[in-house]
C-alpha cells in the first residue's frame, strides 16, 4: 500500500471519511487544507453532518460484540502488524505531517515515533488486562475483577500532532476491546486516514476504528449521541473545558487535555550554555506548537537571566526557517494564516504592554516561500506576571524570559499560572531539583530534561486547567480510562444440602 489517502486528489476535491472498513466520499460541507509553507491549498477536507457520524458510531456499535470477545491476545496481533506497517510507510506519514502542519521532516518523524511507541505498547494488552483474583474470600468463595471494554468511543483530536495525539487514543483504546470513532483536527486531517488504512490491512475488523472528519457539528454529535461511552480530547483549554462539562453531563466518562504555558527554571549553577541548547529547541522546535513547548524561561539572578538571554539571542540567528522539506531547516511555518495573524499579534501586544523584544521574527521572508506563513523566531526579555503575553498560550515561536530572584519566587510563579502540563528545571544542585520536583504543581516535570513528554509506558497528563478529568492518556491510565471494572463472587454449594435464608450482612467477622 503507497498510496496516500490524498492520492489522485486535486486541491478542489476533497477527503471523506472512513467508516465500516471503506472511505465514505462527502459533498456536503467542507474546508480547505493548506500547505502552510507554500500557502496553497492542497485538497479539502469534509465536514461531517450529524447523520454522517451517526453512521460512524452505528459501524463502531456493531463491530463491538465480536471484537470485544476477540482474544487479548490477537487483538494484540493485529497491532503488531499495525506496528510493522507503520514502520514500513514512516516516510509517507512523515511527508503528510510536513505538507499540512508544516514541521520540519525530523520533527515530524519524531512525532510519528511517539505515536509508534503507544502502538508497541498496546501489543502487551493481554498482560495489562489480567485482572485480579482472590481465593477463598469466604469459606468456599471466591472473588476476582476483571477489566472489561466500554464499548463505542471516540477521541478528539488537535492539529498539532495529527499523527501521534489520536496514537495516544485509538491504539489502547481498541486494544483493550473498545471500538473507536476519531474526529481528527480539520487543518491536517490526512495522517489518520492513512494510518486507518494500515489498521484495516493489518487486520483490524470493519467498524472497530472510524474516522469522520469535521468541525464543531461532528464533536456535538459525538458529545450527545448516548451509544458514546466515553471521549478522550486533545485540544486548547476553553474546547477541553466544553467537552468535559457537556460530555459528562451526558453520563460519558471523559479526559479532556487543555493548553499550556510551560516554564522552565534556570538556576544560577546550570550550565547555561547547554540549558540554552535545550531551550531553544523546546522553545522554537515545531514552531512552539507543541503542548509542551517551553513558552517561558524563569532565569534566577541577574548574572542567569543577562547570560541566557544574550545566548539565546546568539543562538536565534543562527536558526534556520523554511519549508520542512529542506532537511536543513530548523523550524517550519505555522499552520495556518489565522495562526500567524493571532501568534504576531501577540508579538505586537507584547511590546504594548511594555515587554523587552530582544529577538523580532517578524520581517522574516522566506525566498520562495513569500505565501507561507512564516514568523522568525521572537524573543521576550523583562516579562512580568500582569502581562497578557505572559497569561495567555502563544502557540508560536515566542518565548518569554521573566526574571526572578529565587528558586522559591520560580516556583510561586509557576503554581499561580493557571496551566499546569509541563515544567523542568536547569540545575546542577541535586536538593534543588529534587524540591522542585517535589512540590511544584504541574504533572510533568523536568531535571535537566526539557521536553518531559512521559515515554508510552508511563500516562500523560497536566495539572490544572491542562486537565479536565482523572486519568491521563496512554501508559496504564489508559487501561483504566478504556475499561470499566467488574467484580464477580462466586462459589459452588454441594448439591442436596438445604440452606436456611441469611439476614444478617456477610462478613467475615
Ligand atoms: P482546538 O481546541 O482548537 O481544537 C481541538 C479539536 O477540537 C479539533 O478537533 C477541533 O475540530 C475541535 N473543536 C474546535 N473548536 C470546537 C468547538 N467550538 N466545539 C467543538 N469542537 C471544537 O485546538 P487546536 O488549535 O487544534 O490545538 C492546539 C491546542 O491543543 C493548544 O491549546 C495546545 O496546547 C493543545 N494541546 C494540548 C495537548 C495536551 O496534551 N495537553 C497536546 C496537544 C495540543
Amino acid at each position: 500500500m503507497n498510496a496516500t489517502p490524498a492520492d489522485n486528489l486535486d486541491a478542489d476535491e476533497t477527503l471523506g471519511h472512513f467508516i465500516n472498513g471503506a472511505a465514505v466520499a462527502d459533498g456536503g460541507r467542507s474546508l480547505p487544507v493548506t500547505n502552510p509553507a507554500t500557502g496553497q491549498v492542497v485538497r479539502h477536507v469534509a465536514l461531517a453532518a450529524k447523520s454522517t457520524v451517526e453512521d460512524a458510531i452505528a459501524a463502531a456499535e456493531a463491530a463491538f460484540p465480536s471484537w470485544r470477545n476477540t482474544p487479548p491476545a490477537k487483538r494484540a496481533q493485529v497491532m503488531f502488524r499495525f506496528g510493522q506497517l507503520l514502520r514500513e510507510h514512516a516516510d509517507a506519514v512523515v511527508a503528510l505531517l510536513t505538507e499540512e502542519h508544516g514541521k520540519v521532516l525530523d520533527d515530524a518523524m519524531g512525532e510519528f515515533g511517539r505515536g509508534l511507541e503507544v502502538v508497541d505498547y498496546a501489543c502487551g494488552i493481554p498482560e495489562m488486562l489480567k485482572g485480579e483474583h482472590s481465593k477463598n474470600v469466604g469459606p468456599g468463595i471466591d472473588s476476582w475483577s476483571e477489566f472489561q471494554p466500554l464499548g463505542v468511543v471516540a477521541g478528539i483530536t488537535p492539529f498539532n500532532f495529527p499523527a501521534m495525539v489520536p496514537m495516544w487514543m485509538y491504539p489502547m483504546a481498541i486494544a483493550c476491546g473498545n471500538t473507536f470513532v476519531l474526529k481528527p483536527s480539520e487543518k491536517d486531517p490526512s495522517a489518520p486516514l492513512y494510518c486507518a488504512r494500515l489498521l484495516k490491512e493489518a487486520g483490524l475488523p470493519d467498524g472497530v476504528f472510524n474516522i469522520v472528519n469535521g468541525d464543531k457539528e461532528a464533536v456535538d454529535t459525538l458529545l450527545e449521541d448516548p451509544r458514546v461511552q466515553a471521549i478522550s480530547f486533545v485540544g486548547s483549554t476553553p474546547i477541553a473545558e466544553y467537552i468535559y462539562t457537556t460530555g459528562t453531563k451526558n453520563g460519558k466518562r471523559v479526559q479532556a487535555l487543555g493548553g499550556a504555558k510551560n516554564h522552565a527554571v534556570v538556576m544560577p549553577d546550570a550550565d547555561i550554555d547547554n540549558a540554552v541548547s535545550a531551550l531553544t529547541g523546546a522553545a522554537y522546535g515545531s514552531c512552539g506548537e507543541r503542548c509542551m513547548a517551553i513558552s517561558v524561561a524563569v532565569c534566577v539572578g541577574k548574572e542567569t537571566s543577562d547570560a541566557v538571554v544574550g545566548k539565546l539571542a546568539a543562538a536565534l540567528d543562527g536558526l534556520k526557517v523554511g519549508d520542512g522539506t529542506d532537511t536543513s531547516n530548523d523550524m517550519g511555518p505555522l499552520v495556518t494564516r489565522e495562526h500567524y495573524e493571532k501568534v504576531r499579534g501577540y508579538v505586537d501586544l507584547g511590546v504594548d504592554e511594555g515587554a523587552t523584544l530582544v529577538v523580532d521574527g517578524r520581517d522574516l521572508s522566506v525566498p520562495g516561500r513569500e505565501d507561507g506563513f512564516f514568523l522568525g523566531p521572537c524573543l521576550f526579555d523583562q516579562v512580568t506576571a500582569d502581562m497578557r503575553i505572559y497569561q495567555e498560550e502563544i502557540f508560536g515561536p515566542v518565548l518569554c524570559v521573566v526574571r526572578a530572584e529565587s528558586e522559591e519566587h520560580a516556583m510561586q510563579l509557576i503554581d499561580g499560572h493557571e496551566y499546569g502540563n509541563g515544567t523542568c528545571i536547569f540545575t546542577r544542585d541535586g536538593e534543588a531539583a529534587r524540591y522542585f520536583a517535589d512540590n511544584i504543581k504541574v504533572g510533568m516535570v523536568g531535571i535537566n530534561v526539557p521536553l518531559p513528554v512521559p515515554v508510552a509506558y508511563h500516562s500523560f497528563g497536566g495539572w490544572k486547567r491542562s486537565l479536565f478529568g482523572d486519568l491521563y492518556a496512554y501508559g496504564p491510565d489508559s487501561v483504566r480510562f478504556y475499561t470499566r471494572r467488574k467484580t464477580i463472587t462466586q462459589r459452588w454449594p454441594s448439591g442436596g444440602v438445604r440452606e436456611k435464608a441469611q439476614f444478617a450482612f456477610p462478613s467475615n467477622q
